[in-house]
């Protein structure tokens, strides 16, 4: 983040230095409303030079299944900063998500949605709406390691990092401090996966504390999403995981009524992406028809990130006003208040003649407020001490009685290593299961020492990493398919793997 940091500051000294950019024009509308962006933005005299880069349908139909032409990483790399008009992905085989590869290619480690509602202007039940989205960009169920590890299982991995969560929960402390935000809302479900989103959660209280200026609450995410969408004027800025954020920035989008208007921003160490949450609209490209909007709130976020934060505030204002005065596109026409619907190109003019002037109804945009810089400081890595205390073995087995596998697992005593239970998809079914239970093909078998006891936290004596082996072998031999294994460890003492339903 230091060259970032760097960058921040040099520009915030000089608000119109050059800030060169990577930009797409994309598909369907894409160019329509890139030219009327990049025109409002020269206007404000925010100083851009576009590199234009080649991605997205025309690429895909080349015979490049990833979208993006070699020339145009090259661009990517050289300025950090891209502008994304919206692509279309031809349909068919084999052709890649252009977003996930660019998030993955360039670490973009944030996905960063603000969601207003700009009521009465544009159609909404919440007026009064204006909400961040911090979403972790890389990490939870999207890492997308899926497994079918028997006839009738198949598995995703939940992967879930401290340096991933450090950073995500500093960015939302810091993206509020930046922009003068009040409060930051985490959204877990640490009461069901303790260990995962425990993790996120414990990480977002002890950063919390770094900043006292900033007030900080926890929801579990299912009443969390069902008060956003129900009282979405309570919330300022909200960070999650991967999944919970893609849901909810849609939802926030979807009630705030503003999917055609709201930008999006892909932030990573080095390199950050802009772009528009809507598609490319086919259905209306060429007309120029097109609402601008999302995209120019994208370069609005793409001039507060690099410092530019009073260009942003100008363009922003000018472009409220323009949406006070009634000047609409056809998306948001209201036949109560719209004064004329205006064309693509009609209502970025609209937007220049009304810079350097304020909304006297919506919220005025006050971006230069905050202090303008993110700082995000290297992870520091702190040893623990790892210690085996067991293995969770998986087997594929067609029985159907716990009791049968249970009895033969619970004869093998290898090397002082002991069957300890069984579950089925997480519920105890050895011993002492209830007949009730309905039981897969995938067991899991958990061996540890035979003499440990379970002592609140601290609970299995060390396991040598050969016995767990050993232990394979001899199911192996015993004619079981172990599909998998799963260490059991403590860390500083303190259990490490989750106890099964009923243990
Ligand atoms: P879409 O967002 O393109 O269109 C949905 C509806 O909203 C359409 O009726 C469209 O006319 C309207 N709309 C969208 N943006 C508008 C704007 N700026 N002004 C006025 N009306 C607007 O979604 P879709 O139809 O599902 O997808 C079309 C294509 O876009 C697909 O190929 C899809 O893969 C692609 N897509 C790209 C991105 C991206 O590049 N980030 C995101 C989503 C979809």
């Amino acid at each position: 983040m230091e060259k970032l940091q760097t960058k921040n500051k040099a520009q915030r000294v000089n608000n119109y230095n050059v800030t060169k950019v990577a930009v797409a024009y994309g598909d369907g509308i894409g160019p329509e409303i890139m030219d009327a962006t990049l025109k409002i933005l020269d206007a404000a005299g925010a100083n851009i030079q576009a590199d234009k880069i080649e991605i997205g349908e025309q690429v895909y139909l080349s015979g490049n299944s990833s979208g993006i032409e070699k020339s145009a990483w090259e661009t990517i790399n050289k300025n950090k900063l891209i502008l994304k008009a919206p692509i279309t992905t031809p349909q068919g085989k084999g052709y890649k998500s252009l977003n996930v590869t660019l998030r993955k290619a360039l670490g973009l480690f944030a996905n960063v949605r603000p969601v207003s509602a700009f009521a009465p202007y544009v159609e909404t039940n919440f007026a009064g709406m204006d909400v961040v989205v911090v979403r972790e960009n890389e990490e939870d169920l999207y890492a997308g390691i899926e497994h079918q590890q028997t006839q009738d299982v198949v598995q995703c991995l939940k992967l879930i990092t401290r340096p991933g969560c450090e950073k995500i929960v500093r960015y939302a402390f810091e993206y509020a401090r930046a922009y003068g935000r009040k409060k930051v809302t985490c959204m877990v479900k640490d009461n069901i996966m303790k260990l995962t989103d425990g993790l996120f959660h414990n990480v977002f209280k002890e950063i919390a504390l770094a900043y006292p200026d900033i007030e900080s609450n926890s929801q579990i995410i299912d009443i969390g999403s069902a008060r956003l969408a129900a009282t979405p004027q309570n919330y300022d800025v909200i960070v999650t995981s991967n999944l919970y954020g893609d849901i909810i920035s849609d939802i926030a989008a979807e009630i705030a009524g503003s999917v055609g208007m709201a930008g999006s921003a892909n932030i990573g160490t080095n390199v950050a992406m802009f772009e528009a949450i809507h598609g490319s609209a086919p259905d209306i490209a060429g007309k120029k028809v097109a609402n601008p909007s999302g995209l120019l709130n994208a370069a609005i976020m793409l001039l507060s990130h690099v410092g530019k934060t009073q260009i942003a505030d100008n363009i922003k204002n000018a472009w409220l006003k323009t949406l006070e005065d009634c000047y609409h596109t056809a998306d948001i026409y209201q036949e109560a208040i719209t004064k004329e619907v205006v064309s693509t190109g009609e209502f970025a003019n609209r937007v220049i003649d009304n810079l350097g002037k304020l909304p006297t109804q919506l919220p005025v945009s006050k971006l230069s407020e905050g202090n303008g810089e993110i700082k995000i400081p290297e992870y520091v890595r702190k040893e623990q001490k790892q210690v085996l205390v067991g293995v969770d073995i998986f087997i594929n087995w067609k029985g159907k009685n716990p009791n049968e596998i249970g009895d033969i697992l619970n004869n093998i005593n290898s090397f002082k290593m002991k069957l300890k239970m069984i579950t089925n998809r997480g519920v105890k079914v050895y011993p002492n299961g209830l007949a009730e239970t309905y039981c897969t093909d995938h067991w899991r078998c958990r061996f540890v020492d035979i003499d440990s006891k379970i002592d609140g936290e601290k609970i299995y004596n060390p396991v040598d990493f050969e016995k767990v082996i050993a232990l394979q072998s001899i199911l192996h031999h015993k004619g079981f398919e172990v599909i998998k294994t799963e260490n059991l460890y403590e860390f500083d003492g303190k259990r490490a793997f989750s106890l099964g339903q009923g243990e």
